[in-house]
């Protein structure tokens, strides 16, 4: 797919004032500092589109950008900042529960994961709780670059490991280094092919 267009749409925490779901909707979410805004900006071509918070965790916000005129890319919110309050961290939970179940169009669900690390607890959690609800989705592992495919490999398959434990069915893999541009040809493609279908 080629990214002709791509325009930031608005900020908010509410699903209901969310763009009408008269599109399909991609949305993108992982522990923060993930690599989540740098992913947004490589698929879209733009350096700034997403922005890094300069507060990580403290903005709550579900974030629309419409892309060629025929789908919502959606940044959501981050999980796993350790300085975010008790409150904050339910009432992230709440509206991104809410978002899952009431967003209508939503098609798939990118969850980001650090490739860098063996399977982190936050992860796995928030992998289950897509999977309990019923949420389409897929898994990226981010920041290739950082280390050698081999351990690259490694961290993945011990992730699919665990996930084994408990599902039969496995979410498709991508694997993607914004640094180097890696993965987003093969993310682009995937959102075309559900487009179609
Ligand atoms: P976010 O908090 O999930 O939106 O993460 P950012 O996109 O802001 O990235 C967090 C940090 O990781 C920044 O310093 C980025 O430059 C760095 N980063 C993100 N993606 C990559 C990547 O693919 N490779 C490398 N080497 N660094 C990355």
């Amino acid at each position: 797919m080629v990214i002709k267009e791509a325009k930031f749409l608005m900020s908010n925490t509410r699903v209901d004032l969310c763009p009408a779901p008269t599109k399909p909707e991609y949305a993108f979410i992982g522990r923060s500092n993930v690599g989540k805004s740098s992913l947004i900006n490589m698929l879209t071509n733009q350096s700034k589109l997403a922005k890094t918070s300069a507060s990580p965790g403290k903005t709550q916000l579900i974030n629309h950008f419409l892309i060629n005129d025929d789908w919502y890319l959606v940044d959501l919110p981050g999980y796993g900042y350790a300085k975010v309050s008790k409150t904050s961290r339910e009432s992230w939970r709440k509206m991104i529960n809410f978002y899952f179940q009431e967003r209508e169009n939503l098609t798939c669900v990118f969850l980001l994961i650090d490739s860098r690390h063996e399977p982190l607890q936050p992860d796995l959690d928030f992998v289950n709780q897509l999977g309990t609800i019923g949420v389409p989705f897929v898994l990226v592992f981010t920041k290739t670059d950082k280390q050698s495919n081999t351990k690259t490999d490694s961290n993945i398959a011990a992730f699919v490991r665990k996930l084994k434990e408990t599902w039969d069915e496995l979410p498709r893999i991508f694997r993607t280094s914004a640094t180097k541009k890696a993965g987003r040809d093969e993310i682009l493609e995937f959102i075309q092919e559900v487009n179609l279908q």
